[in-house]
């Protein structure tokens, strides 16, 4: 029973062929959920840093001073936080994997808005005035 159960599948997996294929000779399989790889829109970014702080990769950097951001594509793993976290929908996750890459791939983009930081709080003291 168990060579004819084997003999079965064997003679099964060579008609279908590998379950596999050779990506990327032949294009991946890809669904309206894949997570293929993130692009960012700098017209609609408003430099709050919650995609850097979100992700767990430490995948993206933002220079405020210079305006740039910046994706790690080697560290990015595609777990699609930095997308569901910007408030700003500038984040999007799109199904098509990069091509496989042997350098390190850094993509910089300028950013045209730059949040103005928080004034410092004054102190009390000063804040109470001097009349009465
Ligand atoms: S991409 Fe979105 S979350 Fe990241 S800094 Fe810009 S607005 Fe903020
Ligand atoms: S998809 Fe995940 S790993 Fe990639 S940059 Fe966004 S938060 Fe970081």
């Amino acid at each position: 029973m168990g060579y004819f159960e084997m003999t079965r599948t064997v003679l099964r997996n060579l008609v279908r062929g590998p379950a596999t294929r050779q990506y990327p000779a032949v294009p991946a399989r890809t669904g309206p959920f894949t997570r293929g790889h993130v692009t960012f829109d700098p017209t609609t970014c408003r430099s709050c840093g919650l995609c850097s702080r979100r992700c767990p990769c430490e995948a993206i950097r933002i220079e405020k001073e210079e305006k740039v951001w910046e994706i790690d594509r080697m560290r990015c793993v595609a777990c699609g936080d930095c997308v569901e976290g910007c408030p700003f929908g500038s984040l999007t996750m799109e199904p098509e994997y990069f091509p496989p890459v042997v350098e390190h791939v850094v993509e910089r983009h300028t950013i045209t808005y730059v949040k103005p930081e928080k004034p410092e709080k004054k102190p009390k003291e000063e804040s109470a005035g001097t009349g009465a």
